[in-house]
């Protein structure tokens, strides 16, 4: 017992003094060290060094959707590893695993969305679609064509680009520069017609949306939002991009988000889901027209790639995490828990005056706490923390003003367990108050 505390405290001095976190309060950190400091994973449960069992609900970073602890991936990963750790995909060299994985997200995938570039995550999936989009109209005789619009509250990542197209405030006063030809737009239609009307669709790359905005407090459109805004962005040239970063792969219950609402993006960005993270990858999927537009034209030159583009590891990974999902039709069970857990906000609601909102679809879902006026104190911070007595992981979102519980647990969560995580956060409110 001594020894484990003793491990504690030698590995919190050396995490303060070496390893800066990301998107953390370094302040809070250095003066109270890792809150967690994890050492398993198992199903939707982690656990740390002080012996406690929580159970994740948001798949660590909504992304561990198959559940912590698969040994397939390990296995997957020490035998491509073994075999091929890495090799570049640069120019013209080429392996199985990056080829296979291309070619099996192209199944996923609807329409004829059937070219993927790879690359280590979301920011650079996002970054390399808005060179992309600025490339393409570039071949197509518009080079004039660069503005990328985006939606407040959304989140695409911290690249500059990626920066850059998010629409939460915190991540661009965090510095002062930010790149050029990013708009924002509120989540109205209004919104959206008349910035194109004042910047001119002429100067308009891309819309850039996330079906379900995540980080930003899961958001859900409104009503026949992403339908007309298919037919503005046809109408206008300007390239849709669905960052499916969080829903793709089946969060949602579809293979990718913008499935619920029946349109076909140009470009998806994805990864978080594609590897459940166990390795790191992610990728932009492009349709045909703009593959080959691509190809054909500028002699077909892209000068544009990662190192880790297409890492044979994290491909062999992210195909065995891709069998698993469909082998066992995890997402039949995202639909039903999803369904389940609505309907355990819905009672949480009426239990609790102070909740004003729930929403839910597939497996990603939010409470909102009545925050009054963004000078009040958040509660979710406060639920979190009882919630952690229980013995659950969650997360509040309270940017903007907001005051947000955001969940999105593992695709293979049960029924007993989704009840469990409904009964801690309905007490951990309950004890806020
Ligand atoms: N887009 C969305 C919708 C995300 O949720 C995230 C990560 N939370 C990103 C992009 C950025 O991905 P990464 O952190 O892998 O760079």
């Amino acid at each position: 017992m001594i020894k484990k505390n003793q491990l504690k405290e030698e590995l919190t001095e050396l995490d303060k003094k070496h390893f800066i976190h990301p998107t953390s309060n370094m302040k809070q950190l250095q003066e109270e060290g890792p809150s967690f400091i994890f050492t398993e994973g198992d199903g939707i449960y982690l656990k740390d060094m002080e012996g406690r069992t929580l159970m994740d609900s948001l798949s660590s970073l909504w992304n561990v959707n198959i559940g912590h602890g698969r040994k397939e991936l390990g296995e997957a990963a020490k035998a491509q590893m073994e075999k091929l750790a890495f090799t570049s995909t640069f120019s013209n060299w080429s392996h199985e695993p990056a080829i296979r994985l291309a070619a099996e997200v192209a199944k996923w995938t609807p329409g004829d969305l059937n070219a993927t570039f790879f690359t280590s995550g979301g920011s650079e999936a996002n970054d390399t679609a808005f060179k992309t989009v600025r490339h393409y109209w570039k071949l197509k005789g518009h080079p004039e064509k660069k503005k990328i619009i985006s939606r407040k509250k959304s989140y695409h990542g911290v690249a500059m680009g990626s920066t850059s197209a998010t629409g939460i405030p915190e991540f661009h006063t965090f510095t002062e520069s930010i790149a050029p030809d990013f708009y924002y737009v509120d989540s109205t239609i209004e919104s959206l017609k008349e910035l194109i009307e004042k910047e001119g669709a002429d100067s308009i790359a891309a819309f850039i949306s996330e079906p379900v905005q995540g980080s930003g407090g899961v958001n859900l459109p409104s009503e026949g939002y992403f339908e007309e805004v298919r037919k503005i962005c046809d109408k206008h040239h300007i390239l849709l991009i669905s960052d499916e970063v969080i829903c793709g792969f089946g969060r949602t219950g579809t293979h990718f988000g913008m499935e619920n609402f029946g349109i076909i993006p140009d470009i998806i960005t994805m990864a978080k889901g594609v590897t459940s993270g166990y390795a790191p990858l992610g990728g932009m999927i492009i349709s045909e027209k703009l593959h080959q537009e691509i190809y054909e034209k500028a002699e077909g030159n892209f000068w544009h790639g990662y190192t880790y583009s297409g890492h044979p590891t994290a491909a062999a990974v992210a195909l065995k995490n891709l069998e698993i999902i469909k082998n066992e039709n995890l997402i039949d069970n995202v639909n039903r828990m999803g369904e389940e857990m609505l309907k355990g906000f819905k009672w949480i609601q009426e239990q609790n005056k102070q909740v004003i909102d729930v929403r839910g679809i597939g497996l990603l879902g939010a409470i909102s706490i009545d925050r009054k006026s963004a000078d009040v104190a958040p509660v979710g911070p406060k639920v979190v923390a009882e919630a952690l007595k229980r013995g659950l992981i969650c997360r509040s979102v309270v940017y903007d003003g907001q005051d947000t519980l955001a969940f999105a647990p593992p695709f293979v969560i049960n029924k007993k367990q989704m009840d469990e995580m409904i009964t801690i956060v309905d007490e951990s409110i309950r004890a806020v108050n």
